[in-house]
């Protein structure tokens, strides 16, 4: 048994730590060889103080409360636990787990029937596609329900028997020495891997599995409004589990590849349109192509900048189960002409020589044309 370091001291086991002290001084000025030549009292004063340094030190005095002796064999280390001073395992882990995963047969065996596993599988999708969208047949190669066995794994009317190795425990104990003394751990059992049981005759065709793999077609209905990296749910697609345990879920990752004219902006689509220098300056309607709405008109009203976008309201992405759709934004491009016959350039000198509060000028940085202009700039450089 372990030494009692309460008792050697006198006081509690629930003592604080200014109780521990003062009994330690008391019994020292006592005991101590200077004031009691005594050997019995230097061998009790040895005793003391060893109860004090341990008592004393936090880490230690832990291991005394769970019932360990840090200054016995293995503690080296300082405060180390050895096997020696607990009444059992159980009781270590108790302490330290709270009661869990204690001793052996506390668990039961995990079966041989398990659910299957999740499946990931990643589709190709158009931006019409995403918004519109599809029913994509897809391959699967999956794992599913041996049709031999219908899932039991064994041959004929044999049946499972218990696994020699674990009894059916489904997991054996190992003995470790570690810090904490002995410890006792389980592992899944390698002969059944858990099952507890094994099958003496199995299945030809599975080999006991009660699954085998096979390719096979599904068509996975995907809404229209999904986006990049979105996964789409197929319950019980994914694969059986093993001894033809329930099938885990398939899921479908969508991949959306870049579309010629559009750019997806959550729900909402860019484009740019070049306009006519003199179609920006007098205003123009020109018809642009949409993702869902065939060609729309567009109004560019006179006096249009570089720069600027109109919106086309609700001719964006369909919003993923919603009933309204996001915007489409369209880019204005305005093309100066660089190829101008005499006639037009005649024009362009007479229309020169009427205008009257035009000129060139250099900005300020922090004008208004400008901080837009850098804030484009800035976006085009960071990759956007
Ligand atoms: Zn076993
Ligand atoms: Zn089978």
């Amino acid at each position: 048994m372990a030494r009692d370091y309460y008792a050697l001291l006198g006081v509690a086991r629930n003592a604080t730590d200014q109780e521990i002290k003062r009994a330690y001084r008391k019994l020292a000025r006592e005991l101590h060889p200077d004031v009691n030549p005594d050997p019995e009292a230097q061998e009790k004063f040895r005793e003391v103080s060893t109860a004090y340094e341990v008592l004393a030190d936090p880490e230690k005095r832990r291991v005394v409360d769970l019932g360990g002796d840090p200054l016995e064999s293995g503690a080296g280390m300082g405060g180390g636990f050895s096997g020696a001073g607990f009444g059992g395992l159980g009781d270590v882990f108790e302490a330290f787990f709270g009661g869990m995963n204690t001793s052996a047969g506390g668990r039961k065996p995990r079966g041989r029937v398990q659910p299957g596993a999740d499946s990931l599988l990643r589709t190709r999708l158009s931006l019409q596609e995403c918004a519109v969208g599809v029913t994509k047949h897809l391959t699967v190669d999956t794992a599913i329900l041996c049709d031999l066995c219908q899932g039991s794994g064994t041959n004929g009317n044999s049946k499972p028997v218990r696994c020699e190795t674990c009894g059916g425990a489904g997991e054996v104990q190992t003995v470790q020495r570690s810090f904490l003394g002995q410890v006792m751990t389980s592992r899944p059992c390698p002969t059944c891997r858990g099952a507890g049981e094994t099958i003496p005759d199995p299945c030809r065709k599975c080999g006991g599995d009660g699954r085998v793999r096979s390719r096979r077609e599904i068509a996975a209905p995907i809404p229209a409004g999904v986006a990049n990296g979105m996964r789409v749910r197929l319950a019980a697609q994914g694969e059986v589990g093993p001894g033809g345990g329930p099938a885990g879920d398939l899921y479908v990752e969508i991949v959306e590849q870049p579309h010629d004219t559009f750019v997806r902006d959550g729900d909402d689509l860019h484009c740019t349109i070049r306009v006519p220098m003199v179609d920006a300056a007098l205003g123009a309607t020109v018809v642009i192509d949409t993702i869902l709405d065939g060609p729309v008109e567009l109004t560019i009203p006179a006096g249009t900048q570089p720069g600027e976008a109109s919106v086309l309201r609700g001719h964006g992405m369909p919003k993923l189960r919603a009933n309204s759709r996001g915007d489409l934004i369209a880019h204005l491009d305005i093309v100066v002409p660089t190829k101008l016959d005499s006639k037009q350039a005649d024009l362009l000198h007479k229309y020169k020589g009427m205008r009257v509060n035009e000129h060139t000028e250099v900005l300020s940085a922090q004008s208004e044309h400008n901080s837009g202009l850098f804030a484009r700039l800035r976006a085009s450089f960071s990759g956007r």
